[in-house]
């Protein structure tokens, strides 16, 4: 029925019955899923073997400071679910853009009422190429001249 070896065979029975996941239990052995999920099934044993009244989730995170549950009621480890939303919002995140529009307005001499600090150095370089002085950028610019040389110095360095 399997291509396992009893050695191999013997090894996916232990991390079975320690409450390992299959997709666990494929990374450490190597054996295929389906392979695995079959033997689970033949020892009769859940998918899903932690219980509130366990020693840790299967990743090890100790119980009972981790239970919790979710809004269906099901026991969830709450380290896991921490690191998993930081992985979910690492993905999402998007680095803010700064404003081109708001960037050539003020180039222009029309800044917008909110520049931020990087929109308004990236208009001061773009008045600074076409040699203008510091207070002629500072008036461009709406801010004080002393913002202009600061910049300046910043994208010498
Ligand atoms: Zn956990």
């Amino acid at each position: 029925m399997t291509g396992l070896s009893s050695e191999m065979r013997r090894q996916v029975e232990k991390l079975l019955h320690a409450g390992h996941s299959d997709r666990g239990i494929h990374q450490a052995t190597g054996v295929a899923r389906t392979t695995i999920a079959r033997h689970r099934r033949r020892l009769g044993l859940p998918s899903y073997l932690v219980t509130a009244d366990g020693p840790a989730c299967r990743h090890g995170h100790p119980f009972p400071e981790n239970i919790a549950h979710d809004s269906n009621g099901w026991l969830i480890c709450r380290e896991c679910r921490r690191l998993h939303g930081r992985k979910q919002a690492a993905r999402a995140y998007i680095p803010a853009q700064p404003d081109q529009a708001a960037i050539t307005r003020a180039a222009a001499g029309d800044p917008p009422d909110r520049l931020t600090p990087r929109e308004r150095h990236a208009a001061i370089r773009r008045l600074d190429s076409r040699d203008y002085s510091a207070a002629v950028i500072a008036e461009h610019v709406r801010c004080s001249p002393r913002t202009v040389h600061r910049a300046r110095s910043k994208q010498a360095a």
